[in-house]
């Protein structure tokens, strides 16, 4: 069984921040280091949503073109996953096998009759004659009354279409009057999918994040809204369907093809043939995984959801969705254009990864808004990590003599603590914070018994040894680097330590690379 592990594609405007590594990013890169670790079949892939408004948005105001932002901005987002250990398997490009992908998982939708013409009406700038959409529009939440774009509010998640934004003023040109335009467009009728939609919910209710579930309950307690297939603007995929030229196709109906075309990168990546890559989908036996952010839940949770069930069965559903809130940077919301934010290659650049991951996995908004702070990041990694660890090293040294006997007590002491950071890595319990804070107890734990052995007069015993090997393994998924050099090689799954009945004494590598002798 392989695990396909979809990190949403990020809109190429910029590079990723801390706020994106805290949310997606680095849950699914841990989630999938840990499968990988167990020995079994795991694709994490991501891509860049080329096709996004918020393109040209940001574009226009760096005085760019869209294409050469987007060039830009996914070499840029590929270099900061590689620098912040987030290890995709594959990472899709825009090119004309993606549009390939896409208009072949839209087309049979189209040609089945699963899509609607309706005629409807949008904001419309009467100067530049031009239709405003997704980021091209702003105002007011019908919903949650906060300021939002259209299509979509980033604070309660629930959409927003055509002209049901209140106030709406145009992004680009605020200035400029909007009034109501009609036109034709196709919409995917998202009401036809109801009772497919509860039942599918009615099965994840207690094993999901609330959140999640909060959103689609109350989505699904009014008749769900048509969801446009085409937009009357002019940036992104042309629409080949006769009766729409001269619009594209709304960027968020790509979102199941292009994940599709991610998957497919990283199994040819990983060596099979573009056919079976391609199929990956359409494998009954494959688990699908979501890590993404709150306010992309609509998307992901019913649309997306219900246009892979229009497919009638051709491609599995997702198993589960771990869904991310918001993070915050010294109490404000992270801001490109105010430039309220920290670059996460700027911070693994100030300060070692593995110190980056843990304390972003210690904080990360995993069920409300959190908080990053420089001056929490340098206390709670010196208190929580640095120090044990620096005890452990002090007291956890090899003298050469040969393996230490691990006796039924300390295999048994390292399954009690092994089954509690399981469940920070099980999907329906899934916590990078529980994570971080059960490896502190645990280094903590295992300094102090140490410590009293050497009050004794003893070195650690082979028990000792033995859980600190098995608790480094646990913690690898996390601290990639401290670890890298301990791990089992690839073919033997760590749980196989859990039998050992000896276990050898090994250097336990700096935490913080130690400055090169001058
Ligand atoms: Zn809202």
């Amino acid at each position: 069984m392989t695990t396909l592990i979809i990190a949403p594609p990020p809109t190429p405007n910029g590079d990723l921040h801390v706020g994106h590594l805290a949310g997606p990013y680095l849950a699914g890169d841990v989630y999938a280091r840990m499968l990988r670790g167990e020995g079994q079949g795991v694709l994490y892939a991501t891509g860049t949503d080329d096709s996004q408004t918020y393109v040209v948005t940001s574009a226009a105001k760096l005085n760019l073109t869209p294409e050469a932002l987007c060039a830009q901005a996914a070499r840029d987002i590929q270099d900061t996953l590689k620098l912040t250990g987030v290890q995709v398997d594959g990472f899709a490009p825009f090119d004309e096998r993606y549009r390939a992908t896409v208009l072949a998982f839209l087309t049979p939708l189209f040609e089945q009759g699963k899509f609607e013409w309706r005629t409807v009406t949008f904001p419309y700038d009467p100067v530049r004659q031009e239709f405003l959409v997704e980021g091209l529009v702003g105002g007011t939440c019908p919903v949650c009354l906060s300021g939002s774009r259209g299509g979509l509010c980033e604070a309660c998640g629930h959409p927003n279409n055509f002209m049901e934004l209140l106030d709406p003023v145009s992004t680009l040109h605020p200035r400029h009057p909007v009034e109501g335009r009609e036109a034709r467009i196709l919409v995917f009728p998202l009401e036809r999918y109801r009772a497919q939609l509860e039942a599918y919910y009615a099965r994840q209710e207690g094993r999901w994040r609330p959140h999640i579930l909060q959103l689609v309950r109350e989505l699904l307690a009014a008749p769900l809204p048509d969801f446009p297939v085409t937009y009357p603007v002019t940036w992104g995929i042309p629409s080949p369907y006769p009766g729409t030229e001269g619009q594209v196709l709304n960027a968020w109906v790509e979102g199941m093809p292009a994940s599709m075309y991610c998957s497919a990168t990283a199994g040819e990546a990983g060596g099979l043939s573009p056919e079976q890559a391609a199929a990956l989908w359409e494998d009954p036996q494959a688990r699908l995984v979501y890590f993404l952010g709150f306010d992309n839940s609509y998307f992901w949770g019913v649309v997306h959801l219900a246009l892979l069930m229009a497919h009638g069965g051709r491609f599995v559903l997702p198993d589960v969705i771990v869904p991310n809130e918001f993070y915050e940077l010294e109490h404000e919301k992270f801001s490109t254009s105010r430039g309220h934010l920290i670059w996460a290659r700027d911070l693994t650049r100030d300060v070692p990864r593995d110190l980056a991951r843990y304390y972003l996995a210690l904080t990360c908004p995993e069920h409300h808004r959190t908080n990053f702070s420089r001056s929490a990041l340098e206390k709670l990694t010196r208190e929580r990590l640095l120090v044990p660890w620096a005890g452990l090293q002090r007291h956890f040294v090899p003298d050469g003599t040969g393996p230490l006997p691990v006796t039924p007590a300390g295999q048994d002491a390292a399954r009690r603590m092994a089954e509690r950071l399981r469940a920070c890595y099980a999907l329906e319990t899934f916590s990078l914070t529980r994570l971080a804070d059960t490896l502190t107890q645990h280094l903590q734990r295992l300094y102090r018994e140490a410590d009293e052995a050497r009050a004794q007069g003893h070195a650690p015993s082979g028990d000792l040894w033995h859980q600190l090997r098995v608790l480094l393994h646990l913690a690898s998924p996390l601290l990639i680097d401290a670890t890298a050099s301990l791990l089992l090689d690839q073919q033997q799954p760590w749980t196989a330590l859990l039998d050992e009945s000896s276990v050898t004494p090994f250097a336990l590598p700096p935490l913080v690379p130690e400055p090169a002798l001058a």
